[in-house]
């Protein structure tokens, strides 16, 4: 089956991304979101960040009104008759999904393929509540979508070949790399790196280290780009949070108990960098570590 025609649900963060590296790789781009000014918003994201790519030398002038023209903003679902993707990238909540599903498929065509971009939900579970689970799989972009290279394929129970292999080449058509992962709470990134960052928290807890010495010394030691606490704030707290009670209820192992010092900063509205304030400070010129 040939993609023409990307519908995108939800144009929050992962959606305008989405949207953003769909359009500009020729494909047309539904984008929608519940109302006007939400995908107004996420259009103006979407400019800013095309912006940066052509200040940068990533793209051509040209690039950026082509990518504009080939996205079309939209508010429900009505329009999505004609799309012969549909992916849903809105807010990580499984009853929300669910009824975004039931009204998506009598609006879709027959042959349209359905994939979500859930971070954690079962997509065995999500293709169940439509009329199609053979052509619903998983397509777990990473945040900030533009830039990131990978993708994670994931095959519900039902997925039928022809699908997984169609969602596989656009992906690669959108310049992106797959990662086959099966269909287990947190798939594969999420797995290994929060329960990394997790131990991190633990490492601080138990007074191991401060903020300063654990990121260092997993920046300089072993070599990664960011130090763990760095990027959990990044991340967001309460979403790193969220992922280790799905590994934790998930997978029914103690190991990846969330740090009661992950709680702790959670309960405190201590969320990472879009609150100015997690494991570092960011209220001032430089991020000054809060413990
Ligand atoms: P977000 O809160 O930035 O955006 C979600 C959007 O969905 C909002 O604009 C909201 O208005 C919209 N929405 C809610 N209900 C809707 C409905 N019924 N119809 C249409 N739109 C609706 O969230 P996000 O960070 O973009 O996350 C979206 C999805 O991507 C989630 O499933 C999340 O787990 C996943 N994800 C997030 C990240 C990340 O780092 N943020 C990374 C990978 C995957």
């Amino acid at each position: 089956m040939v993609i023409q025609k990307v519908g995108v649900i939800g144009a929050g963060q992962m959606g305008n991304g989405i949207a953003h590296v769909c359009a500009l790789n020729g494909f047309q781009v539904l984008l929608s979101d519940i109302d006007e000014a939400r995908v107004k918003a996420a259009l103006d994201v979407i400019e800013g960040n095309l912006r940066r790519q052509v200040s940068r030398g990533h793209i051509k002038d040209e690039d950026l009104e082509r990518t504009l023209r080939n996205i079309t903003p939209t508010v429900g679902l009505d329009a999505f008759g004609e799309v012969d993707f549909a992916i849903e990238a809105a807010s990580e909540d499984e009853a929300v999904k669910k009824s975004i599903f039931r009204a998506l498929c009598p609006k879709l065509k027959p042959d349209a393929l359905i994939a979500s971009n859930t971070s954690s939900i079962s997509i065995t579970r999500l293709a169940s509540t439509t009329d199609r689970p053979e052509r619903f799989m998983g397509m777990h972009f990473m945040n900030p979508v533009p830039v990131m290279q990978l993708v994670e394929l994931i095959r519900g129970i039902a997925t039928g070949e022809d699908t997984f292999q169609t969602v596989r080449e656009m992906t690669v058509k959108l310049g992106k790399t797959p990662a086959n992962a099966e269909d287990f709470p947190a798939f594969i990134v999420n797995r290994i790196l929060l329960p990394m960052i997790n131990e991190a928290v633990y490492t601080l807890y138990e007074g191991v280290g401060t903020v300063e010495a654990i990121d260092t010394a997993m920046r300089l030691g072993a070599n990664h780009p960011m130090g763990p606490l760095q990027l959990a704030d990044f991340i967001g707290l309460d979403v790193c949070l969220s992922v280790m009670q799905v590994l934790y209820d998930g997978l029914a192992d103690s190991k990846y108990r969330p740090c009661p010092l992950l709680v702790k900063y959670v309960e405190a509205g201590w969320l990472g960098r879009k609150v100015k304030r997690g494991f570092y400070d960011y209220r001032g010129e430089v991020p000054v570590p809060t413990r």
